[in-house]
């Protein structure tokens, strides 16, 4: 595969633009993101990213990890690099400074995992599935437990999982079944009095066993006794790999064991394990919180776990342009068509391969305008902006779903352009849009995404905070009418759906809506970014980007509003047939 380059000069402009870095700076807890410093990281990650993980992505994709005797190893380089990054302190970006981390936006530490993600997809699940556990102690944790985990999971010593999903619970997480006994003060020579006795199986975990860390911090959802049915009733436990002794130190190896780990269409690299905890009757696990009150302490690790997963649709969508792009001026085929000169060209010479590789830089650049728009608004909620928090909230969804779908959309142009070449694993095109084709899966599926959208995030402010992000796109989109006229369209559909479909209705349209809502806000980003390179920003974009934005919001705009029938038309149809007739 061709080499790769991080796009600096695309993030630095939308974390200037979209997320409002320089405004965020401005405010005392983020002092330190100065231009110089945010410079320094972007290009410092980005020698990183190309140096020491993207010469990984080939060989984990064709090797892969291995599983044996309950041991996970990963190909040859991998426990180097990931040293370099854990000595190179890339893991506590935005974690608190208190416990090690630089306590700089959420925004910079999305910036520094898009690189990572865009050199090798399936090793940056590791600091992605850190960061949400760092982030679920961080909230939810005692001190005792912040103090005792958190300086080791923030400078990457050791990993996070999380721990969700069973056979029979899936999106339907309140019917997990693992359970968590108290454990008494007679029990364990009173060792482990006050903790918790881990019992069950969870499958899919993301680098659930490995060697790369010291310790593996696994957090794990459960039923206490007598907890109430579905997910009313559900804690959460750190169940580490190693216990851990009150002075830090690890002790002895807790009762918890990968008993598989999945073969699996892409993200070889990433070992997907079936865990099996407390086979002996000694998974020790302590609570995190209050009982009952585990997704409540897991949505806060899902928030951010599902805005780094749509950075993933951005990290594959960059990787797989990367690569069209180049391969487009190598490839010779004919002559192009409506010109005099009979010589064969180059294929970006040809209209069609024109329009497939301008489609997938200003998709490309449209979702990485919407991703940083959130974290900026992700940011400003932490600054105790209201507004922004509710904002952000309704963004999650456009972003995990619109830039994940965006990604298998761009990965499959770049097989396309590739012609023949690019079905042939050799040229690594197919490994791109293999690796693309989960994140609309995990993190809870595009669907039930579309299905928060159009529930708890349009109920917010009755509406309101749906109708006051459209009208002031509206509002900016000025004689940009395409734009304008999508973004009263999702306000027009926000409303119907507040005021008047049924449930079944809104859901049935559930997803057309929200792929609208998000290119509304990707284009409105992406106008913003083509006015202020117009004005001077990102002089390196100059002639690129009035181009992309122009193509995002002259073809992509109109396609998304042609999905307002589909997004208004209910649910009649889709149940005009039964079950037994549909599935016949
Ligand atoms: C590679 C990989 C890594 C993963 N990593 C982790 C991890 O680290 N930790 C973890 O806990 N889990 C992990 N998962 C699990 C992942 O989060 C689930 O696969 C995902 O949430 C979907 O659940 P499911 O597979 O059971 O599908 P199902 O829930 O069975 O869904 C099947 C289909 O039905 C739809 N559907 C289901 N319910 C509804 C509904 N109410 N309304 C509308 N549509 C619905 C879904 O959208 C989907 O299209 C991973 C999975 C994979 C494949």
């Amino acid at each position: 595969m061709a080499d790769f380059t991080a796009p600096t000069q695309d993030q630095l402009l939308a974390m200037q633009v979209c997320a409002g870095i320089g405004e965020l700076a401005r405010n005392d807890r983020f002092s330190a993101a100065t231009p110089d410093l945010i410079e320094a990281i972007a290009e410092g990650i980005a020698a990183f990213a190309a140096g020491e993980w993207a010469p990984l992505n080939r060989i984990g994709d064709i090797e892969g990890a291995r599983l044996a005797d309950g041991v996970v190893t990963l190909p040859d380089g991998f426990a180097q690099a990931y040293a370099a990054y854990v000595e190179q302190g890339w893991n506590g970006i935005a974690a608190p400074a208190e416990f090690g981390g630089q306590g700089l936006p959420f925004t910079l530490a999305t910036q520094v995992l898009e690189s990572l993600g865009a050199a090798n997809l399936a090793f940056t699940l590791l600091p992605i599935l850190t960061t949400g556990a760092i982030e679920a102690l961080q909230h939810h944790g005692s001190e005792e437990q912040k103090a005792l985990y958190l300086p080791r999971l923030i400078s990457g010593e050791w990993s996070g999982t999380m721990n969700l999903t069973e056979p029979q619970a899936g999106s339907d997480v309140g019917a997990l079944r693992t359970t968590a006994m108290p454990i008494g003060p007679d029990e364990f020579e009173g060792r482990h009095a006050g903790k918790y006795r881990i019992s069950g199986q969870k499958i899919f975990i993301t680098w659930g066993e490995h060697e790369l860390a010291e310790n593996i911090v696994h957090l794990v959802l459960a039923r206490t006794p007598g907890a109430p049915e579905g997910s009313r009733g559900i804690s959460l436990f750190i169940v580490p790999k190693y216990l851990v002794s009150e002075d830090g130190s690890l002790g002895e190896r807790n009762d918890l064991v990968c008993t598989g780990i999945e073969h699996k269409l892409g993200i070889h690299a990433s070992p997907t394990c079936v865990m099996s905890y407390g086979d002996n009757g000694q998974c020790i696990g302590e609570l995190v919180g209050r009982e009952n009150e585990g997704l409540r302490a897991m949505f806060t690790m899902m928030n951010n776990a599902r805005i780094n997963v749509a950075s993933q649709g951005v990290q594959i969508a960059e990787r797989a342009a990367q690569q069209a792009l180049a391969y487009a001026r190598e490839r010779i085929q004919s002559p192009r068509a409506g010109s005099a000169d009979k010589h064969p060209v180059a294929i970006v010479e040809h209209p069609d391969v024109r329009r497939m590789l301008l489609r997938m830089r200003a998709l490309t650049e449209g979702a990485r305008a919407l991703l940083y728009y959130t974290t900026g608004q992700v940011d400003r909620g932490r600054l105790a902006d209201r507004a922004a928090a509710q904002r952000a909230e309704l963004l999650v969804p456009l972003a995990k779903a619109w830039c994940t779908d965006t990604g298998i959309e761009v990965a499959s142009l770049n097989i396309q352009i590739h012609g023949g070449m690019g079905y042939i694993e050799e040229t690594g095109a197919a490994q791109l849009y293999r690796d693309a084709r989960i994140p609309p899966i995990y993190e809870g599926t595009n669907g039930i995404q579309a299905a928060d959208l159009v529930t708890r995030k349009l109920g917010m402010e009755q509406g309101g905070v749906l109708a006051g992000l459209m009208d002031e796109i509206v509002r900016e989109a000025g004689d940009v009418t395409a734009l304008a006229g999508l973004a009263r369209g999702c306000a027009r559909i926000g409303h119907w759906m507040v005021e008047e479909a049924s449930l079944d209705d809104r859901l049935a349209g559930s997803v057309p809506f929200c792929t609208m809502c998000a290119v509304a806000v990707a284009g409105s980003q992406l106008l913003r970014q083509s006015r202020a390179v117009a004005a001077g920003a990102a002089p390196a974009l100059a002639a690129l980007k009035p181009v992309t934005a122009r193509y995002f919001l002259e073809h992509v705009v109109p396609e998304a509003a042609g999905l307002e029938a589909a997004a208004t038309a209910g649910a009649e149809l889709l149940y005009s047939l039964s079950t037994d007739q549909l599935t016949a």
